[in-house]
């Protein structure tokens, strides 16, 4: 499955997030430093909307999501890339992530403790992207200078990855994360650069995590994390996690006369998971019958059989073709028989590329 890590300092409410989250209270929130020792990983639900028109058309039973994973990491400090505090624990556990939701402290509470003594987003992102960056410098340096000796040596795997190696290290020498080279990059370049697992590659959401007043609005600090945010190409989301622990808990109507009453327009954590499933460049397909709607998720640039695979391994091996009508199409004409007498249903073999919205139905040998 596809892996977000909630990272950030101590004392800034990745806890409380995950917690609300998942809805459990595996990770417990409490008001010291490393609390939150081994990651916790929890499943949620992607919401998209679509679903309940496709159900509905469909006349299905049942609506099944797709999900991703959150993953609690445990608090970094400064000096992590040396090892101190829980260093190279969290530098492997974010790791095993493909993507991280940054949380940074956007609130006032003099009862609860900021490891460097006051309330500075920017500069507390600024903290853990130097660990990070600090980190991979130091791998990539090594790395770069055997890579180098095996190009010369005219190794073939050596002379395909050493641009990309070289490019990525030049920027970290500049003071600057890897994550500056994917806007706009080339696939094949995206998979070189996901091959060298460095930390600053991985794409960034940074949450404000702000005062229960401040949730609609937003304050003066999260204000300059967005601007920061925007200068990076990165996005960021403004979120009170104290709200979200308590709309966690509360049934569905309830929820929502709170979350008016707020000033919401809806809980801070759909918001969340869905900037997550952005932030991992994921599309999603759907299959529909009246059984059940289903979402399932891809990777974006993935084809036909892969999606097939992501339903049942025997699906990409015998795949044969997929009959594939557009959402907005499936939804117009009012499902799938009117699609094809439209001819909006189109029939895909190998090559295709799967596009976010397909209604998907495969036809594969057993
Ligand atoms: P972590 O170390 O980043 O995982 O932080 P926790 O989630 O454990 O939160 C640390 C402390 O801050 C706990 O006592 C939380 O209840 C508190 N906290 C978290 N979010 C908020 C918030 O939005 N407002 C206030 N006032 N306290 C919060």
């Amino acid at each position: 499955g596809f892996k977000c890590g909630i990272v950030g300092l101590p004392n800034v409410g990745k806890s409380t997030l995950f917690n609300a989250l998942t809805r459990t209270a595996a990770a417990q929130a409490a008001n010291y430093p490393f609390c939150t020792i081994e990651p916790n990983t929890g499943e949620v639900a992607v919401p998209d909307k679509r679903l309940a028109a496709i159900a509905r058309i469909a006349k299905s039973k049942e609506i099944i999501p797709t999900r991703i994973s959150f993953v609690d990491i445990a608090g970094l400090v400064r000096g992590a890339s040396k090892g101190e505090g829980l260093g190279n624990q969290f530098l492997a556990n974010i790791r095993e992530v493909d993507a991280i939701v940054h949380v940074l402290r956007c609130f006032e509470d003099d009862d609860i403790t900021h490891v460097e003594g006051r309330i500075d987003p920017v500069a507390d992102a600024e903290t853990v992207e130097t660990e990070l960056m600090l980190a991979d410098l130091e791998s990539l340096e090594r790395r770069t200078e055997q890579t180098r000796k095996r190009a010369t040596g005219k190794d073939k795997e050596a002379i395909t990855v050493l641009p990309m190696m070289e490019k990525a290290l030049a920027l970290l020498q500049d003071g600057k994360p890897v994550r500056l080279l994917l806007p706009g990059i080339a696939i094949e370049d995206l998979r070189l650069l996901q091959g060298l697992n460095l930390l600053t590659s991985k794409p960034v959401l940074y949450v404000c995590n702000v005062a229960e007043g401040d949730a609609a609005a937003g304050n003066a600090v999260s204000a300059a994390v967005e601007k920061m945010a925007a200068a990076q190409g990165a996005r960021a989301v403004v979120i009170s996690a104290a709200i979200e622990a308590e709309v966690a808990q509360l049934p569905d109507a309830e929820a929502a006369e709170y979350l008016e009453a707020m000033g919401l327009e809806e809980a801070g954590l759909d918001r969340l998971i869905r900037e997550g499933y952005a932030l991992l460049d994921l599309i999603t397909f759907f299959t529909a019958g009246p059984k059940e709607t289903r979402a399932w998720t891809v990777a974006r640039g993935a084809k036909a059989p892969r999606a097939a695979g992501v339903i049942h391994t025997d699906f990409e091996r015998g795949f044969i073709r997929a009959q594939t009508i557009a959402y907005p199409d499936y939804v117009a004409l009012g499902g799938e028989v009117a699609a094809k007498e439209a001819g909006k249903a189109r029939d895909e073999g190998k090559e295709y590329v799967v596009q976010d919205g397909d209604v998907m139905l495969f036809k594969f040998n057993t």
